[in-house]
């Protein structure tokens, strides 16, 4: 359909295309919606849509249109399986980012006794302290963009893409409709809700998993775990206060590297993984629009382009990631001395710059392979950006011109970063290993013949952006158990088993699942 088209001429489209008689045509309903922009000077939307027609409309016609309708696929079913034992003591869920909400909601859904446990504070709190350390006031490490109600998506984009093929990823969307988000996630190709929605969204969540009972502490950290003959017991929590349990959903994230070496400590096993890092880029908005869009850029059908870029550079992977229409840079981190940073928008996305990642892979080969090689990797390239920004958590950032040439950073011209609490104009090559400043510059010009305009000169790049995904693995076995202590459920992006808001909603659900499947409420 011609993307200024409006949607009630699918109606007429399907009569066309099946040359039944649109009258016969009722109950219209897009199910799936993508923008094909290939063609600038020809951008449709792309759907798929669900219709009825009566017995004898179908029996008349059905020879006529057999090969352009499909009958609509049943709805996929996740079988509910319950176990015979008794909930001997509740389930512990730590962390309140997509997978711990989800893991506690289908617990509490079903009537399980289940405690959530998330050391940061709930959201009100969160944006508070957020809000403080982008304008100057200092990091709260228990409460920051990593820590707290909703986990680290929370101030994001909330694009809700993901290359999973789980049945499960449809219920994260309708359960998100439920308590907030706008229908059209279950519909566009490419989902999202923006932060402010999501905010929303999840604090919703929150409270009905303790409206259907379920437990929820903010301030509780998860600092030890008491076992027996190979079995977790008991959750300790703030260092002296121990929590009863039949199992525990790990639901760490990415960030909470404490946590990680306190595990590694009593025994549960931990690798390196791939992961990968760089800086995040900044162009205007207008530009990515006039290179996706053609004489189309703006118009309000279209809203703020995307891209997605891959490329080379040797034999390792460099892309774009977690691409940011219409948003803003923010400031990351969640230890004291390290910068980093990531992006967000709000539901509208019509702020001034686009943003996104670009990040070269790193593989633990390259670190040398002991387990948390990679974590240690991320210390120091954060904490070398933060002393090269002036210790402050101002980031230092350099025009794509002065990047790309070598020359000495000049001050920002035409495109103004919007990193809070600041960003200075420096040479990244001090902050990013060889490696990732080579990848990054390969990178851009790759890019650029992808993208018109990616390597303006007056684009902006900001550093670090180092924490894409977590660069541990807590393994697990075929049960979801991790592998040397049974009842310990590690899911999620911090455990390594996802890479984004939805994969990692899927997750939890599934470890929660398992338990189920275990013990009777
Ligand atoms: C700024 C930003 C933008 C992003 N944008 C997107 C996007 O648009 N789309 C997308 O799909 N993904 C996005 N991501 C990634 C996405 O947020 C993560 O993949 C997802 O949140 C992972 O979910 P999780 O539940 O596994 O972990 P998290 O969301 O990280 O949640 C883990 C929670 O555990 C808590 N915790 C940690 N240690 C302990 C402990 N010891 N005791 C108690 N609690 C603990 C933390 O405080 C945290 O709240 C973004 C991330 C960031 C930071």
């Amino acid at each position: 359909m011609p993307f200024n088209a409006d949607e009630s001429t699918l109606r007429l489209l399907i009569s066309a295309d099946t040359r039944l008689p649109a009258e016969s045509i009722t109950n219209v309903r897009a199910v799936k919606r993508s923008l094909d922009a290939r063609d600038k000077n020809d951008i449709r939307f792309i759907y798929s849509a669900t219709f009825d027609i009566d017995d004898k409309d179908y029996n008349k016609h059905s020879a006529r249109f057999a090969k352009t309708v499909v009958k609509a696929p049943e709805k996929p079913v996740i079988a509910e399986v319950t176990g015979d034992i008794p909930q001997p003591a509740p389930v512990i869920v730590v962390g309140a980012g997509p997978a711990g909400l989800f893991a506690a909601h289908t617990l509490a859904s079903r009537g399980y006794a289940v405690t959530l446990i998330e050391r940061g504070r709930p959201i009100e709190e969160r944006r508070r302290s957020v809000d403080s350390f982008w304008t100057g006031g200092g990091l709260d490490p228990e409460s920051n963009i990593m820590f707290g109600e909703g986990g680290a998506g929370t101030f994001s984009d909330g694009k809700l893409t993901t290359r999973i093929k789980d049945a499960r990823a449809e219920l994260v969307a309708e359960t998100l409709v439920k308590y907030g988000a706008p229908e059209r996630i279950t519909v566009d190709a490419k989902p999202h809700v923006g932060t402010d929605v999501l905010r929303r969204v999840v604090h919703n969540i929150r409270k009905a998993i303790e409206d259907m009972g379920g437990v929820v502490r903010f301030n509780t950290k998860l600092t030890g775990l008491v076992t027996e003959d190979g079995r977790v017991t008991a959750a300790v929590v703030n260092g002296d206060e121990k929590l009863s349990c039949c199992a525990v959903v790990l639901a760490l994230g990415q960030a909470a590297r404490d946590t990680y070496r306190m595990l590694f400590d009593m025994g549960v096993e931990i690798t390196a993984k791939p992961f990968a890092v760089g800086v995040r880029i900044e162009h205007p908005q207008s530009v990515i629009d006039r290179a996706q869009f053609g004489r189309y850029a703006g118009h309000p059908r279209l809203g703020a382009a995307e891209y997605r870029l891959t490329g080379k550079t040797g034999s390792r992977g460099v892309y774009t990631f977690c691409m940011c229409p219409g948003g803003f840079v923010v400031a990351s981190s969640s230890n004291e001395g390290e910068v980093v940073t990531n992006g967000m928008s709000y539901a509208a996305r019509d702020a001034e710059n686009a943003n996104s990642g670009i990040i070269v892979q790193i593989n633990p080969s390259d670190l040398g392979g002991a387990p948390f090689c990679g974590v240690e990797f991320q210390e120091k390239i954060e904490r070398a950006a933060f002393r090269l920004g002036g210790g402050d958590y101002t980031a230092p950032a350099e025009r794509v011109v002065d990047f790309l040439n070598g020359d000495a950073p000049q001050g920002f011209t035409s495109v103004t970063p919007t990193y809070r609490p600041g960003t200075k104009p420096c040479d990244l090559r001090k902050c990013l290993p060889g490696t990732v400043y080579r990848g990054v510059a390969d990178g851009i010009r790759a890019f650029s013949r992808q993208l018109r305009g990616f390597d303006m000169p007056e684009a902006v790049l900001t550093a670090v952006e180092s924490r894409t995904s977590a660069p541990v693995r807590i393994n697990r076995d075929e049960n979801g158990e991790a592998t040397r202590l049974r009842g310990l459920y590690p899911v999620g992006e911090g455990a390594g088993y996802a890479g984004g808001i939805v994969s990692a909603a899927v997750d939890g659900m599934r470890a929660a699942e398992r338990i189920i499947a275990q013990y009777k409420a």
